[in-house]
């Protein structure tokens, strides 16, 4: 084997300081990041680059779902980097056949498809869904059904099928053939679901729109609509799935089964990897050259997820993780308690939890965030009107009262004038 040369300018590598402000710089400004820049993270605790040290409860927007740096993610990871990285679709590898065995032996689906994002998971899955029914009944059957106010992604068409308003603005023209109808209404389901619908899709727990549960008999509902009318039905499980809610997967809490799901965020833990599961009958709409990705499924991601998803799917991690939300749940009722000027109610499912703002303090949930940071608290808003709360999934009971106190001490600081 020949020894493959250093670079010659590795002493500088990475040496050039870096600060917030950089951002404003060099960046597209599609962002609004915080001051403070993370530049090193363990479990839930995560430092900045002052040294300060923050609790975090975001975990990167329900992606750390192992918390920051696990383990044994990081040994399965740096073992990999040493074996092979990527070979591309011309091959396959052993990591993505393991990972796709497990993933459908783990859930209702037989066939997997390997992407990087949730928006691509998304996108896969609605282009399977026209392409199922384009097959199987005629290009009339195109129609996809989704709920106001859901998020499926940046990409043209699940930014569409998305169903805010606000993230289409000036992207014109959008892709056609898209309903959406308010979420958790059975009767507006029931009549928007025709015999042109191919899909209907939705968050089990809606988590960008507010952090909301969908009821079971609307699922169930949602199950019924769609067998009628002959079309799919899709679970968003971006945020929702890979253990957030107490089960593997939100639907299983349900017992209502999807068409088709998708997974994201935690499934990586931080490296970058989706998934669209289904079952054998409707995958086999897609042929060789009907879609693809370079990267999805390489052996990097494909190892990484391996090893979360056989961390997370097991009886005994799926109970810490209920025993740890009713710990937090009851934790924050007695906040907002304590808070009625501030909080009104506390709802999610699992660890996936939102504060809900009072009227009085309707559309500030960024003061809250900023409040929180100021005592070394990590939180996410979902909507103007909701702080929400996603932390790693192994968080303890200490990290619970730290994070309980940190946040009352941020409130604290907000009603009372300083
Ligand atoms: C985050 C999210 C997406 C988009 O995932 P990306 O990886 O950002 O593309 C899609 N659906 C849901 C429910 C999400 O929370």
């Amino acid at each position: 084997m020949n020894a493959i040369p250093r670079p010659d300018n590795e002493a500088s590598f990475h040496a050039d300081p870096v600060s917030r402000q950089t951002f404003n710089e060099v960046m597209v400004p599609t962002y609004a990041p915080s001051d403070m820049v993370p530049v090193r993270a363990q479990g839930l605790d995560l430092w900045d680059q002052q040294g300060k040290q923050y609790l975090d409860l975001t975990a990167g927007i329900a992606v750390t779902g192992l918390g920051h740096s696990h383990p044994a993610v990081v040994e399965a990871l740096r073992a990999q980097a040493d074996k092979l990285w990527h070979v591309g679709n011309g091959y396959t590898n052993e990591p993505v056949l393991q990972l796709a065995r497990a993933l459908t032996e783990a859930t209702f689906a037989d066939r997997a498809f390997f992407c990087n994002s949730g928006a691509e998971a998304n996108e896969a899955a609605f282009k399977l869904a026209r392409k199922y029914a384009h097959t199987k009944f005629g290009p009339h059957k195109s129609r996809i059904v989704s709920c106001v106010n859901s998020f499926h992604g940046r990409t043209l068409f699940t930014v569409s099928i998305g169903g805010q308003p606000k993230y289409t603005e000036g992207f014109e023209p959008l892709p056609e053939q898209l309903s959406h109808v308010p979420f958790n209404d059975i009767e507006a389901a029931r009549a928007a679901i025709d015999d042109d619908v191919c899909a209907v899709v939705v968050e089990p727990v809606q988590g960008e729109g507010g952090v909301l549960p969908a009821d079971p008999a609307y699922l169930k509902a949602l199950r019924e609509f769609c067998d009628a009318r002959g079309a799919l039905l899709i679970f968003d499980e971006v945020q929702c799935g890979m253990g957030r809610t107490g089960k593997l997967f939100a639907y299983m809490g349900y017992d209502v089964t999807p068409d088709i799901l998708t997974s994201a965020k935690a499934l990586g833990n931080g490296y970058p990897v989706a998934a669209m599961l289904t079952t054998e009958s409707i995958a086999a709409a897609f042929s060789v050259g009907s879609h693809g990705t370079t990267y999805g499924g390489n052996p990097l991601a494909a190892t990484v997820a391996l090893r979360v998803l056989q961390i997370v799917n097991t009886p005994a991690f799926l109970a810490r993780v209920n025993q740890a939300a009713e710990l937090l749940v009851g934790k924050l009722n007695g906040v907002v308690r304590d808070y009625p000027q501030i909080f009104s109610l506390v709802r999610g499912s699992g660890l996936m939890l939102g504060m809900v703002l009072a009227d009085s303090y309707r559309g500030k949930a960024k003061d809250i965030i900023k409040a929180a940071e100021a005592q070394g608290l990590m939180v996410l808003i979902a909507g103007p009107d909701v702080v929400r709360l996603l932390p790693a999934l192994v968080i303890s009971d200490a990290q619970i009262d730290e994070g309980i106190a940190r946040m009352r001490a941020a409130l604290d600081a907000l009603v009372t004038p300083q």
